[in-house]
């Protein structure tokens, strides 16, 4: 039977169309932590007081949840003879010493990592566009705000000084 992932919304392995490989927690205490702290899963939250005790060998990671080059699927032989470097395929890919999960597709932003997430151009050119809104607004909020500086008076001092740099129409008469 083949082994399942462990990471939620992943359908890694679970039937033949999703076939991918799984990887097994690692051994190393340290490394498992941060797998298990990586991985965004209920009953993975770990507190102080918890022990990973449980039957880690139960769970399953799958490639999908690496990045590209952490999935070692080629197994290379240098030949000291011919100094060839051969490079094979092999059946079941390794992982690269200490790398921890951090690709959880379908699982909701705040619970991977920000810098797993890429962002689709659609999403960027939205969020630019956002951006440069904002601006706009902060823009125009700024010179509304000039603006009301430079036509407020509270006296009659300020208020000469306001009309001084005004224009009148012919309609006013200005004393
Ligand atoms: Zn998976």
């Amino acid at each position: 039977m083949p082994c399942k992932c462990s990471v939620p919304a992943c359908r890694g392995n679970y039937d033949a169309s999703n076939k991918v490989a799984v990887f097994n927690f690692p051994n190393d205490e340290r490394l498992r932590e941060k797998w298990l702290h990586a991985i965004p899963r209920k009953d993975f939250n770990i507190t102080k007081n918890y022990k990973i005790n449980f039957s880690i060998g139960f769970f399953r990671v799958c490639e999908k949840h690496f990045k590209d080059g952490e999935v070692l699927r080629n197994s290379t032989f240098y030949n000291e003879k011919t100094g060839e470097t051969i490079s094979a395929p092999v059946k079941r890919p390794k992982l690269k010493e200490n790398v921890v999960p951090s690709i959880f597709p379908g699982c909701p932003s705040y619970m991977s990592s920000s810098s797993a997430i890429r962002e689709s151009p659609s999403k960027k050119r939205q969020r630019l566009e956002q951006e440069h809104i904002d601006l706009a607004v902060k823009e125009s909020l700024n010179s509304k705000h000039e603006y009301e500086l430079k036509t407020m008076f509270t006296n009659f001092a300020e208020f000469r000084n306001c009309i001084k740099g005004h224009s009148f129409s012919s309609f006013w008469i200005v004393v």
